[in-house]
This record gives structure tokens, C-alpha cells and sequence, in this order.
């Protein structure tokens, strides 16, 4: 059985036990791969941030055997395969035994499209993927991935938004991969920065910004009651338009994005952006309180392919994996509130109680 591009170990690994009857663990015993040693959660990760299978060389050679592909291959379809830090196997004088470790991902994951994964795996099992910001998009079943969050700490069970009546964001997909193309790593630096400063724009808009708000209600699933919600959980798909745009402009005016300024003092490229993004407010230096070149930073890549993983919006590289939506500013109301009987770190969303 094959790997998906960008999927996890530990969802490879999951699916290659699935697929023999097996558990994990009752796979890796039988091929005389060590329990992997678990490390404990750290906070920084949060609580349901998606836990990674890391082999060593020998546990990935066996691996490798038993499903007949060469490793080579399955480096190339999983990002982090290698990515075995010393110390898991237990060492004898001829070399470590086959092992690991299991411990939270170090890269953002997220589920990826639910009907492309039933087509290529004929299940309906969820797929973690470390897949790159370019992809989150599934221009076929008009999917974005979310990515996961939590709410009081309780995992939220939303994993996609559907963009079936937001096809300006499945255009701005086709705009990126573009860029990407031809712009390279150069684009994904200027996308993260375009990325973390439409976030902070759409989080300090002036009454005068509707757009962002007509979308987020379009993105909102028909009929929910919890558009407040999906306005956070979609951020990134809301604004994804605009920071697609804002990233075109910044390659055809590079210097401008290291340009040092002051609050209130007007950028060079302020008319230019007010235009490209159709935002008149924008056209106002107070909405410049920080300097454009604060915003610049770079999305983690792969060392082998220099893909570029998802470009957060903020600064959020010691949380990479999972973001809680109250540090967003979200306040559920209160028909949403914590299970106080789940206990265990687990607690569910009670939903709406009408
Ligand atoms: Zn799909």
C-alpha cells in the first residue's frame, strides 16, 4: 500500500495496520520493530495536536521491505520519514535496534480532502497530511482544509470549510500555485507576509470592511447558527483572496516589503494596496500601526523539495500545530459551553440548545 504525498508516518503506518487487521502496534511488534517510546505531550504542542511516528533507520528499512517500496520513495511521499532524532533504538555494538518514538509533530498537519481521500484509499478513514498552503485548497470538491483547533481546549470537530459559494477563493488557489511557480521559495516568503498582515487587518477592520464579513457568512455551512464561529475557523480561507494579492504586489515591488516606516507614517505602497485589495479604509495610515517589514517571516519548509507548509497568519511557530480560538478572540456564546462530564482533557462541544 502506498503513501499519500505529504501524509504523516504515523498515519501511513496506521493505514498500512488497517489494512492487514492489525493495530500499530501489533504491526511494528510483528516486524520486530520496538514499542516506540512515547514522549510526553508538551504544552506548547496543545492537546490535540496530531502525534507523529518517528522510525529509525533500521525500523524504516523494515518498513521499506515489507511493503516493497524502496525508501527513497517513501521519503519522497512523507515529509518527515527521516526525520528520526538519536536516541529511540536501543543501541547494542551492532548498531540500534529497529524503534522510535512517538511524539507531537514538529509541522503543521491537517486532514485532507474527504472525497479525494475515499478515492485514492477506498476508506473514509481521515488522512493526516503535512500538506503545503497551495494544497490546502481542493479545487475539485471545493474543499479548504482547516487545520486543527480547540475551543476551552476541546478539540473542534469542524475539519474543512466548503467553498462552493466562495469561488473567488478556489481562483486565488489558481493565483498562488501560479506564483509559486514562478516565483519559487520568493513567493512563500512574500505569501506569509501578505498572510499575517491581512490577518491582522481583518482583525482590526473599521466598520466600513464588509467583505470579509459577506465571505465569512458564505463560508459559514447553510444554515448554521454559528457564523461567529467560522468566521475564525476560516480566517485564512476569508482572507485568502486579499493575501494572495497583497503577495503579487509584493513581487512586483520587492523592496517595498523591507521598507522601514513608523506608525502613521504613510507606506510608499499604501495607495497601491487600498487599489489592488479594493479596501478604501486601506488608503489610511492608522491602519498602518505597525511597520509592513515587521510582518516578514518565513514558512517552514522541507528540507529536501523546499516545499513550503502552511504560512500562519500570525506568529505562531511554537504552537505549529494546534490553535485555540479563544487566543483568536473567539467567545462562544453561551448555548456553546465545555462538557463538564468528558473529563480526560476530552471535553466536547455541547452544541446549540434552543
Ligand atoms: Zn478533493
Amino acid at each position: 500500500m502506498r503513501p499519500l504525498a505529504f501524509e504523516t508516518n504515523a498515519s501511513y503506518i496506521g493505514r498500512l495496520a488497517g489494512a492487514h487487521h492489525l493495530t500499530m502496534r501489533e504491526l511494528l511488534s510483528s516486524l520486530r520493530i520496538y514499542r516506540p517510546k512515547i514522549y510526553p505531550r508538551e504544552d506548547r504542542h496543545g492537546p490535540h495536536s496530531p502525534t507523529e511516528l518517528y522510525l529509525n533507520a533500521a525500523a524504516r528499512e523494515r518498513i521499506s521491505q515489507y511493503t516493497g517500496i524502496p525508501g527513497e520513495q517513501l521519503a519522497r511521499a512523507l515529509p518527515c520519514w527521516k526525520d528520526h532524532e538519536g536516541g529511540c533504538g536501543r543501541r547494542t555494538t551492532a548498531g540500534a535496534h529497529p524503534g522510535g518514538a512517538l511524539r507531537p509533530s514538529n509541522l503543521p498537519a491537517v486532514i485532507g480532502c474527504p472525497h479525494c481521500t475515499i478515492a485514492r484509499t477506498g476508506q473514509d478513514q481521515p488522512v493526516w497530511r503535512y500538506l503545503p498552503h497551495h494544497r490546502l485548497v481542493c479545487a475539485r470538491h471545493q474543499t479548504w482544509a482547516l487545520g486543527p483547533h480547540t475551543l476551552h481546549g476541546a478539540s473542534v470537530p469542524h475539519t474543512h470549510v466548503l467553498l462552493h459559494r466562495a469561488p473567488e477563493i478556489v481562483h486565488a488557489c489558481y493565483a498562488h500555485h501560479r506564483l509559486v511557480r514562478r516565483w519559487g521559495p520568493d513567493a512563500d516568503d512574500a505569501i506569509a507576509q501578505a498572510a499575517r498582515i491581512t490577518e491582522h487587518w481583518r482583525r482590526h477592520a473599521p466598520p466600513a470592511e464588509h467583505v470579509w464579513h459577506e465571505r465569512a457568512e458564505r463560508l459559514a455551512p447553510h444554515g448554521t447558527h454559528d457564523a461567529p464561529l467560522w468566521a475564525v475557523l476560516a480566517r485564512e480561507a476569508i482572507t485568502y483572496p486579499e493575501t494572495i494579492a497583497l503577495a503579487r504586489l509584493f513581487e512586483h515591488r520587492p523592496a517595498a516589503r523591507y521598507l522601514r516606516t513608523h506608525p502613521g507614517q504613510r507606506h510608499p505602497l499604501q495607495t497601491a494596496i487600498a487599489q489592488v485589495l479594493d479596501r478604501d479604509w486601506l488608503e489610511g495610515p492608522q491602519h498602518y500601526p505597525d511597520d509592513l517589514s515587521h510582518f516578514i517571516g518565513t514558512a517552514p519548509r522541507d528540507h529536501n523539495s523546499q516545499t513550503a507548509y502552511r504560512h500562519h497568519s500570525e506568529r505562531v511557530s511554537l504552537h505549529p500545530c494546534t490553535i485555540e480560538l479563544t487566543a483568536l478572540g473567539y467567545q462562544p456564546p453561551p448555548q456553546i459551553r465545555r462538557s463538564a462530564s468528558a473529563g480526560k482533557g476530552t471535553a466536547r462541544l455541547v452544541r446549540w440548545k434552543r
